[in-house]
């Protein structure tokens, strides 16, 4: 299946009539990865149907409350549910001391382990990697230790070529080995080259997520041609200065990221509460990046191998 991103909450700062802050979910494999959680997450949750059974890992970009306020709420629902996995939070290193504080002060036991994987804003870094998954986080130029994240598709088994095993009459014991990409010697002693007894698997698609960030061309060597960026876009070019003040960007500085690094799709968010609508955001990116679209509240978009199919429901 195509990973999925659903948008539950696109405004900067403040929660509006329309909009809440900042968060999204991934699906990905076989995992759900949730990326920051604003206030009001929970709600948006319930209110898109999706559960959370099955989140193991949460992300959060900076300690800007709009990008975190919804995390311990999430965390004690989980608890009362009676959780026992293992949850799995990649952030900025107080956040392990936030929680730790507010676990313990509000009497929260919880059955199940945190594992805390500190984010370095200093470089571009390794963090995980699953089955499902690779993820590295990369820094961003915020007011705070900010990180972004890239999530690649883990590399997956290459595909048997039915018509060269028969050929070869190779036992189907040798598969599994075979589909990683091995070599296969037949009882002659002669060397088959796995080429001929595969074919290539779907390519990995990735996700690179821009949380709040000043124009930053640094970025691109981080984003390179993934199939799909999501960069913030608080501000239209008309506010440019005031962006550049408050370390955020503009729609067409957003637009010009996805441009110089050849991504797939572009999807802009973290809206400022000044703007009820967001058409003329849209155009103005679109001027730059024309396949760009916006993070609108309980919409999934499919990450895509080709910029043109992209997938509303
Ligand atoms: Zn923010
Ligand atoms: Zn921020």
């Amino acid at each position: 299946m195509n990973p999925e991103i659903y948008i539950l909450g696109s405004s900067s700062a403040t929660p509006t009539r329309e909009r809440h802050p900042s968060s999204q979910i991934l699906k990905i494999g076989s995992e759900k990865i949730m990326i920051d959680c604003g206030e009001g997450t929970q709600s948006q949750l319930i209110k898109f149907g999706i559960r959370h059974t099955g989140l193991d890992y949460i992300l959060i970009s900076h300690l800007h409350g709009d990008h975190y306020f919804g995390l311990i709420g999430l965390i004690s629902t989980m608890s009362l549910m009676g959780r026992k996995q293992v949850l799995h939070i990649i952030g900025p290193p107080p956040l392990k001391q936030i929680l730790d504080l507010q676990i313990l002060h509000s009497g929260m036991t919880l059955k199940f382990e945190i594992i805390f994987y500190p984010t370095n804003p200093g470089r571009q870094e390794f963090v995980l990697s699953n089955q499902s998954f690779e993820l590295t986080s990369f820094p961003l130029k915020h007011r705070i230790h900010c990180t972004g994240f890239l999530i690649r598709e883990s590399k997956k088994e290459r595909h048997i070529n039915m018509e060269a095993i028969q050929q070869y009459k190779i036992p189907v014991a040798s598969f599994k080995g075979i589909k990683r990409g091995e070599n296969f010697v037949l009882p002659s002693g002669e060397e088959l080259d796995n080429a001929l007894l595969t074919f290539d698997p779907e390519p990995c698609r990735s996700y690179a997520y821009c949380s709040d960030t000043i124009f930053d061309t640094d970025i691109v060597a981080y984003v390179k041609g993934v199939n799909t960026l999501y960069h913030e876009s608080t501000y239209m070019k008309n506010n440019q200065e005031r962006a550049t003040l408050y370390f955020h960007s503009t729609a067409e500085q957003a637009a010009t990221i996805a441009k110089m690094a050849k991504v797939g799709h572009l999807i802009i968010g973290h809206f400022s509460s000044r703007y009820d609508h967001l058409q003329p955001m849209l155009e103005e990116a679109r001027e730059v990046f024309p396949n760009t679209d916006l993070a609108e509240e309980g919409e999934k978009f499919m990450l895509s191998v080709t910029k043109e199919v992209l997938v509303h429901s």
